[in-house]
């Protein structure tokens, strides 16, 4: 056939875009790159895995599984909804998102496909190919994958394991320029379980506002805070920064595969008004609107969950951390910090401690091969010395995979860290 193509079409060369090349997830790679078997004579306990429903003891409330049924069953949710939801679902988000301090209104919402969706929209919203983003280090990966992709640069600030985890504003002063479209931050954390106090959060927001950088706040873990602690969502602190607020109901309500995540646009000085809030709605239309059987069923979810179920979740949640830190904290060369919520504890590994061992990922990976104890390496949080356990599995397990990190902890230690360290003139780095 005669075609008027320029000639340098004439074979097949489909090559993969800019965005694709440059999109990759580190902890898939790092993950991927392990290669160790299990022990065969033991049974593999993987608290790697950040999903709360792999082991079947945390099961979501009744009230929800019935209202995705009723949803189902009605067949009014069979087709196309808005591509920011529909109104009575994004009004129902606002209900859960309101309380003495904001009031959130159902145009503020716009429900995406998971937490990760909702990230990915602010982010494209906020930032330019060429600007920077500053995201949490440790922090969870995410960021970087969605930020690289779009040619974003990324700046990790530091947090303070000596302060519970709370951000080193100086640092993150010290790299925030002219460049910086967004301050990304995680509260209650992953990693690290810690939860930020309000004069902690007043001074990050202050922070913003000097520099007048808004915040993506990532509350997928919104609540999950152990008894006595207390979770304020950033807007409810602020009526000055613009914060758009990302949740979800992943990881509260157990069901991180039904992809139902939202964005909360807070703007009380409409800053976000003529651009980002347009740019938002515009990109929800890539996909068009997130599932909408859970959105049909998201007022009941949202507004029949007992309160019992959250508190029986996070009793559990706090028990198994303190079993754990209890633990853990007597094993030599690790060092664990206790968590305040979500569903993780971070554990120093003292690499002195364990000569034999190059690196975190080193030693996770020998774990994995002698005890079947799979832990995630701070390699893939971008904190080196360090290990993710996750603690949500069964309680047993989690005893029995302590154990087995204490004889290898054990086995692989070397005797007097301490005295070596002093004649070295080291100092031990906790
Ligand atoms: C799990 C998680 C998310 C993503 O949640 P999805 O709703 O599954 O996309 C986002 N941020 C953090 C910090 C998480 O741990």
């Amino acid at each position: 056939m005669n075609n008027k193509l320029n000639t340098s079409r004439e074979r097949w060369k489909v090559e993969s875009s800019d965005i694709a090349k440059r999109t990759h997830n580190p902890i898939r790679s790092i993950v991927e790159n392990i290669v160790v078997e299990p022990n065969p004579n033991k049974k593999l306990i993987a608290l790697s895995i950040g999903d709360p429903t792999t082991f079947g003891n945390l099961k979501p409330a009744k009230e929800v599984i019935e209202a995705v049924q009723e949803s189902v069953a009605s067949q009014l949710y069979n087709g196309y909804a808005a591509s920011t939801g529909y109104p009575e679902a994004r009004k129902a988000v606002a209900d859960y998102s309101s309380n003495e301090f904001i009031k959130v209104d159902p145009k503020d919402v716009i429900l995406c496909s998971g937490c990760s969706c909702a990230l990915d929209l602010c982010i494209t919203a906020v930032a330019r190919e060429g600007q920077n983003i500053l995201i949490p280090r440790p922090g969870f990966s995410i960021y970087r994958t969605l930020a690289e992709g779009l040619g974003i640069t990324v700046r990790s600030y530091s947090l303070r394991p000596d302060r519970g985890w709370e951000i080193n504003l100086d640092d993150l002063e010290s790299q925030i320029d002219e460049s910086t479209a967004a301050i990304i931050m995680n509260n209650p954390s992953n990693p690290c379980g810690s939860v930020f106090k309000r004069d902690h959060l007043l001074d990050l927001l202050n922070m913003a506002a000097k520099y007048y950088v808004p915040i993506i706040a990532d509350e997928i873990y919104e609540h999950m805070v152990f008894p006595g602690r207390k979770f304020y969502s950033l807007a409810s602190l602020s009526t000055e920064v613009p914060i758009l607020s990302c949740s979800g109901l992943t990881k509260r309500f157990l069901v991180p595969g039904w992809r139902m995540g939202w964005i909360i646009i807070h703007d009380r000085q409409n800053i976000l008004e003529k651009e980002i809030r347009k740019g938002l709605q515009c990109l929800s239309q890539r996909i068009i609107g997130s599932n909408t059987i859970v959105q049909g069923a998201l007022p009941r979810i949202l507004r029949d969950t007992p309160q019992e179920f959250y508190d029986d979740i996070l009793r559990t949640l706090h028990n198994n951390s303190q079993l754990t830190y209890n633990y853990v904290v007597n094993i030599p060369g690790l060092k664990p910090i206790m968590p305040d919520g979500a569903m993780y504890m971070m554990v120093h590994i003292d690499m002195h401690s364990f000569p034999e061992f190059q690196s975190d990922l080193e030693f996770v990976q020998r774990l994995l091969a002698e005890e079947s104890v799979f832990c995630l390496p701070g390699q893939c949080f971008d904190y080196p010395s360090y290990m993710r356990l996750v603690i949500t599995v069964p309680i047993d397990m989690l005893e029995e995979a302590c154990s087995r990190i204490e004889q290898f902890c054990v086995r692989h230690h070397i005797k007097s860290p301490q005295s070596r360290n002093s004649l070295e003139g080291i100092a031990i780095p906790y």
